[in-house]
């Protein structure tokens, strides 16, 4: 997440966060302990190395941090509360079984968080394996790797006989430079809960991963509610100690460590700041989520569906009549889990079963989270339902208010801004305004206007045909002649 603020002087690069998500048994735990053991010199810093729920490593003399509860049930459970961990992803495959369920799942997820990724085609030392078959089967699941008509890198591995750790290692620290991950060590506290619990001697315990600004031991810090019905954890950081249980005079960005010092048990997921900055971050965080939903993948102007069904015949049928507007985010067979309703939280989903049920924990989520979850016993029925949500949505579309539109000019990309240099070319945009940023092939992402400017001054309002500088959050790729339309949504379908 590149994090925009005016203090430019204290941005820095921060590591890289990487999560590994796969198949059961593919071999993610055994690839995690290869790149530890590869990369930390035992004993190196004193310390034991002790399980906190991520662990950091030196390579090329980088520091690169891993998440170290692989799966995507702990993915997702990290970014249910807006909370977005990771910066790239490790989709391991194991290469002498192929793309399985659990695979598909992770590819949903993955895609859902909009992060990078690289497969790690795992226990390639196994005799037998056929690579391209399992490239073949990832096309199916729509990545497309490289020299395979894509270009998601994959490479080799074995994680148990550690064969080709490095080169993974390498690519990785490559696609995350292109995403220029930077922090401000001195700018506003902004943490996320990992993995937390309470423990019988020491009371509640999180490990955080800092994302921005800095911690230290003695300051006093709350949780960000998203939801208004979460009142905020607080507490005074007593201790805090790294992965390999050194205690930590300044947790800096990209670090993981774990704090004493909560009132009680922070969820995983949760944002961590100081609590004098908590009304700043809470409005912040209610802008990106926002904006993070209204940018959902494909045309986003869809309903975004979970599908589960009984057997993969129906989920078939299914999926290839589904009325226009809906979209499926995710689709598999089985019973509707907790981590379908926890990925239907972040990409404002609606769950459909057929011929399948919740099971108890993932109902009781559904219930805290609010997710819809209908369940049917024949298919007519499921697409009747289908077919009136998507009247629905056709028709709620209708009622989007359009304030004004404008041109884009030109594109200013100064370091850590970028502004649009516009023309408004009909009604009005002011600052705040939920936008459409429409690309010239038809597609379209939503932003929110930050600012405006004429000239040199900053203004709250810009009229028809004034020349004006907008900057945008999240920033959009944008090219000239693409069109902002400020728009008022509709009520939510409920
Ligand atoms: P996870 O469930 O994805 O975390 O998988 P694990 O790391 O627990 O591995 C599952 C099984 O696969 C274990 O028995 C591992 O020893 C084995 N395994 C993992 N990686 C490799 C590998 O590269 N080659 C071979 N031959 N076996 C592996």
């Amino acid at each position: 997440m590149a994090t925009k603020t005016v203090n430019t002087s204290a941005m820095q690069p921060r590591p890289p966060i990487i999560a590994v998500l796969g198949h059961v048994d593919h071999g993610k735990t055994s690839l995690l302990d290869a790149i530890r053991q590869t990369n930390v010199a035992a004993g190196e810093s004193g310390g034991i190395t002790q399980h906190i729920g991520a662990y950091q490593v030196a390579f090329n003399n980088q520091l690169i941090t891993f998440i170290d509860t692989p799966g995507h049930a702990a993915f997702t459970a990290m970014r249910a509360r807006g909370g977005q961990t990771a910066d790239l992803a490790i989709l391991v495959v194991a290469a002498d079984d192929g793309v399985m369920p659990q695979t598909k799942e992770s590819i949903s997820h993955i895609n859902s968080a909009g992060i990078p990724f690289v497969v790690a085609l795992n226990k390639t030392d196994l005799p037998g394996v056929q690579v391209d078959r399992v490239k073949g089967q990832l096309a199916e699941a729509d990545v497309l790797v490289e020299g395979f008509g894509g270009n998601v890198p994959i490479v080799e591995i074995s994680a148990t006989k550690k064969i080709n750790i490095d080169k993974l290692l390498e690519v990785l620290l490559l696609l995350a430079e292109l995403q220029e991950l930077k922090a401000d060590t001195k700018g506003t506290l902004e943490a996320v809960v990992i993995e937390s619990n309470l423990d019988k001697h020491q009371g509640p315990l999180a490990t955080i991963i800092v994302k921005n600004g800095s911690l230290k031991p003695g300051e006093s810090i709350t949780t960000v509610p998203t939801n208004l019905k979460d009142n905020p954890i607080t507490g005074k950081t007593k201790a805090l100690t790294d992965w390999q249980g050194q205690s930590l005079p300044i947790a800096t960005p990209s670090t993981p460590c774990q704090v004493l010092g909560f009132s009680s048990v922070p969820p995983v997921g949760s944002i961590i700041t100081h609590q004098d900055t908590l009304s700043e971050l809470k409005t912040k965080l209610q802008q990106t989520t926002s904006s993070e939903i209204n940018s959902s993948p494909a045309d986003e102007t869809s309903q975004n569906i979970i599908l589960k069904t009984d057997v993969v015949g129906t989920l078939e049928a299914i999926s290839g009549s589904l009325p226009e507007k809906i979209h499926l985010l995710h689709a598999g067979t089985g019973a509707i889990s907790e981590s379908d309703v926890l990925l239907a939280g972040t990409s404002a989903a609606r769950i459909y079963g057929f011929r399948t049920k919740p099971t108890p924990s993932a109902k009781k989520l559904a219930q805290i989270d609010k997710v819809s979850i209908q369940t049917f016993e024949t298919i007519y029925d499921l697409l009747d339902n289908l077919k009136e949500l998507s009247n629905k949505t056709l028709s709620e579309q209708q009622r989007e208010t359009v304030n004004g539109e404008a041109t884009i000019l030109k594109i200013f990309n100064l370091p850590e801004l970028t502004v649009f240099g516009c023309h408004l070319d009909s009604g009005t945009i002011k600052v705040g305004d939920k936008i459409h940023l429409q690309r010239a092939d038809g597609s379209s992402k939503n932003a929110i206007i930050t600012s405006l400017k004429i000239g040199t001054k900053d203004v709250q309002k810009v009229s028809l045909n004034q020349e004006f500088g907008a900057t945008i959050t999240p920033v959009l790729d944008a090219k000239a002649s693409d069109k902002i339309i400020s728009f008022t949504p509709p009520e939510p379908i409920i």
